[in-house]
């Protein structure tokens, strides 16, 4: 039922959330002027005193009062606010639900968080600092919601659930659940070699394993203040389902990834590594983008080739499989040249 659900919904969809004004910041003048279930309009503000507007249209947008959640809280003085300021309130991950529950049934599923630093990427994958139930995110969700519905079909399909965790910091490729590098070599996107693989059963499993990760990733950016802005982290869940009557075995796998930040790094300003970096991560970001775009146009050539996370992800991408690309914008005025550049790399991989 899920993929019936979602097959009448295409291969790729493309999401986009608004961050809030964080607490302290003055939230009078915003880049955003409108946000609807659909539509967001940016207002460019211009010289000569004519504001410019600009509308894009994608699979769904979240305004700032958006939640983490899956479940509506029916009053809620914010969503009565969010109509009479004309933005859309929901529930992040309850449009993501059916995507999630698809891996179930055999299909591969990429979500990627895109958009600049402090966008709000890692807050919609991972959650804020210190998360609890309410404002954990998507990957948290996704596999409380996978071991839920294993459970629920235990009777009939006994699931194992594992998870990877990786890294890609130019070019490279980290094993976050172990500290050795992978090496390079073939790559294919379902079972990656030598990147440690865990078993998970509760959500307890889960917290640990992201809790590890996190710290191997804090290991490696001592001499560089938050790499973790400048490399992709990838969370690789696999799930192997057993049909107890006929035997048969079902895979499934599912990419959760937290992009580098997509803000363009002025080349005048910046040298040796943090050059080098910058021009790692518009490579593999603009090699993203045009293999999505060229999956969404129908090409026959799609460039998987181009970078580490395309090739990593590249059973995952396209066929079958299902792509979810979920950009972030800020609200500020400041951040408007960023917001349209992310807007246009959406519009430009969406099938809208
Ligand atoms: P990114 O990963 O894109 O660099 P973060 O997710 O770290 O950005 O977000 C930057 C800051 O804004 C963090 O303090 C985060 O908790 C906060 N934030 C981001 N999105 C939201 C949101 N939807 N609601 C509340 N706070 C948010
Ligand atoms: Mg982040």
């Amino acid at each position: 039922l899920y993929n019936q659900l979602q097959d009448l919904k295409g291969n790729i969809r493309v999401y986009c959330r608004v961050r809030p004004f964080l607490p302290g910041q003055a939230s009078g003048s915003t880049t955003v002027d409108r946000v609807e279930e659909r539509n967001i309009t940016i207002l460019t503000p211009s010289k000569n005193g004519k504001d410019a507007k600009k509308a894009f249209t994608f699979n769904k947008v979240f305004g700032p009062t958006a939640t983490q959640e899956t479940v509506s809280h029916i009053i809620d003085l914010d969503i009565i606010l969010s109509f009479m300021l004309h933005f859309s309130a929901a529930e992040v991950y309850a449009d993501m639900q059916p995507l999630v529950r698809s891996v179930l049934d055999g299909y591969n599923v990429c979500i990627f968080a895109y958009g600049q630093t402090g966008a709000g990427k890692t807050h919609t994958m991972t959650g804020p600092n210190n998360p609890t139930e309410e404002t954990y995110g998507v990957n948290y969700r996704a596999l409380n919601d996978l071991f839920c519905i294993t459970q629920q079909r235990k009777e009939t399909i006994s699931y194992e659930v594992s998870v990877q965790m990786m890294e890609i910091y130019n070019e490279q490729v980290r094993d976050l659940l172990a500290t050795n590098e992978i090496r390079n070599g073939s790559v294919n996107g379902i079972n990656v070699p030598d990147a440690n693989r865990l078993p998970v059963s509760t959500t307890s499993d889960v917290i640990n394993l992201m809790n590890m990760g996190h710290k191997n990733r804090a290991v490696s950016s001592t001499a560089m203040n938050d790499r973790s802005s400048r490399s992709h982290s990838c969370m690789t869940v696999h799930v192997e389902g057993k049909d107890l009557t006929s035997g048969a075995i079902l895979r499934g796998c599912m990419h959760l990834v937290d992009l580098a930040g997509s803000e363009r790094v002025d080349k005048s300003e910046v040298t040796g590594d943090r050059l080098k970096e910058a021009q790692h991560i518009n490579k593999s970001l603009a090699a993203l983008g045009d293999v999505i775009a060229s999956l969404a146009s129908k090409s026959t050539h799609v460039p998987y080739r181009n970078s580490k996370l395309t090739q990593l992800l590249q059973d995952s991408l396209g066929g079958q499989a299902k792509t979810l690309m979920f950009v972030h914008i800020s609200p500020e005025l400041d951040a408007v040249g960023e917001t349209i550049s992310t807007l246009k790399f959406a519009e430009r991989v969406s099938t809208i």
